[in-house]
């Protein structure tokens, strides 16, 4: 049994490539990682531009009866340059009129002479320009290679013109869910079966984490069938998961059958609950595996855990996880602590709040949870006000 900080070191380390890289339309990059930085064609703003609708004039007039000499909206080159006592009416976004130093606001001037004048109403005024390339230099770095990207990096895209975006391609992730007792979610159980939920909470995580989820279906536990459905899901997925299969029953022969299938098991069990005999290893190199307990909850969170990282790893991703450090809101005591517990947690007003958790079986254990907070080995109770380490779901 080995550490959790091991084993999500050992499955990163068995990264040795990221996939190749795809040129897409820049809209459909949402989500994807992105596979090369993007520097910018333009300066930006490409010219001093008015922050505010208002009146471009010179600083030193605007006590100033002011004459106006133009009106400039955006999109439009002014014409004429300002002179003392003048001003053009200016609107958000247009260029800045050459002799100007500052924008009066709209809200605070009043219309004199025969409307061709305007007398500002206050004695100081910001600068209100936006100066040229204040933003982005052209040239500049402006997307890192490795990001996850969101609409925010969709925007930055657009407006250096990055129109065919270079990203990773998706692993494709092979689901199995093993268990004699399983039937699909459409089946009414009979009185020894239960449905699989597994199989479909992994098609989700896998999507979530930007992979290709590829259900392969229920196996029943038998040798035969898990060896063909294993050998056969590792030649067409990068990531193959099983759920069940992997404790200590008579019928939890998924580790043999792994290393039967040329599996190269990296490691068993892990010191962690839920989620203990959770298997991973390699094939081929360029191929990884995951047995993951059968109970959901333990399923949930080794994939949260450690396949995401990997999906995310091998797909380039810079930034695997984020973990916040939040104080506890309520107090929080378990008997036992030689593994490192992973429990569902709600984040509220800055502060972390466990929710009621039976245990790796109890499936809506997570329906109201929005974090998984870890508990170090050796710490059996949290008090309130403790920092505690928590990522978000
Ligand atoms: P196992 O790891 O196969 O011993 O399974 C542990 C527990 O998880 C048993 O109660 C199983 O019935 C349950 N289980 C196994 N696979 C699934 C699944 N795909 N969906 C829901 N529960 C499962
Ligand atoms: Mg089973």
């Amino acid at each position: 049994m080995i550490k959790f900080e091991e084993a999500l070191d050992v499955v990163l380390k068995s990264v040795q490539f990221t996939l190749k890289s795809e040129r897409i339309n820049f809209i459909d990059s949402l989500g994807r990682i992105l596979a090369e930085d993007v520097s910018s064609d333009i300066n930006m703003p490409p010219f001093d531009k008015s922050a505010m609708d208002g009146f471009a004039c010179r600083k030193e007039d605007i006590k100033n009866e002011l004459d106006i000499i133009e009106v400039l909206k955006a999109g439009k080159i002014p014409t004429k340059k300002i002179g003392k006592n003048q001003c053009a009416k200016i609107m958000t976004g247009a260029i800045v009129p050459e002799g100007a130093d500052c924008v009066i606001m709209v809200e605070h001037i009043k219309i004199t002479g025969d409307n061709n004048k305007i007398q500002y109403l206050k004695d100081d005024t910001n600068n209100n320009i936006c100066y040229f390339a204040e933003d982005i230099k052209k040239g500049a770095l402006v997307l890192k290679k490795g990001i996850g990207i969101k609409p925010q990096h969709i925007a930055v895209m657009a407006t250096v013109g990055y129109i065919q975006a270079l990203v990773y391609k998706k692993p494709r992730v092979g689901i199995i869910s093993t268990g004699d007792e399983l039937v699909e979610p459409a089946t009414i159980p009979g009185k020894s079966q239960i449905r699989n939920s597994n199989g479909y909470q992994l098609i989700t995580q896998v999507s979530s984490a930007g992979a290709i989820p590829n259900y392969i279906g229920i196996a029943e536990d038998s040798e035969e069938v898990t060896f063909a459905i294993i050998s056969k899901a590792m030649k067409e997925n990068d990531i193959v998961l099983l759920t069940g299969g992997v404790s200590m029953g008579d019928f939890d022969f998924v580790p043999e059958i792994m290393i039967k299938a040329g599996v190269d098991i990296k490691f068993r069990s892990i010191a962690v609950q839920p989620g203990k005999p959770t298997i991973f290893g390699t094939f081929k190199t360029n191929r990884f595996i995951f047995g993951l307990p059968g109970n959901p909850v333990s399923s949930y969170t080794q994939f949260e855990l450690l396949v995401k990282q990997l999906i995310l790893k091998l797909m380039g991703c810079e930034e695997l996880y984020s973990i916040l450090r939040l104080p506890m809101g309520a107090e929080y005591t378990r008997k036992k602590s030689e593994r490192k517990s992973f429990i569902p947690v709600n984040i509220s007003d800055g502060k972390v709040y466990p929710v009621e958790y039976h245990g790796s079986a109890h499936i809506h254990s997570y329906v109201g949870a929005n974090g998984i907070t870890s508990i170090d080995i050796g710490t059996e109770k949290l008090e309130i006000g403790e920092l505690v380490d928590v990522r978000q779901i």
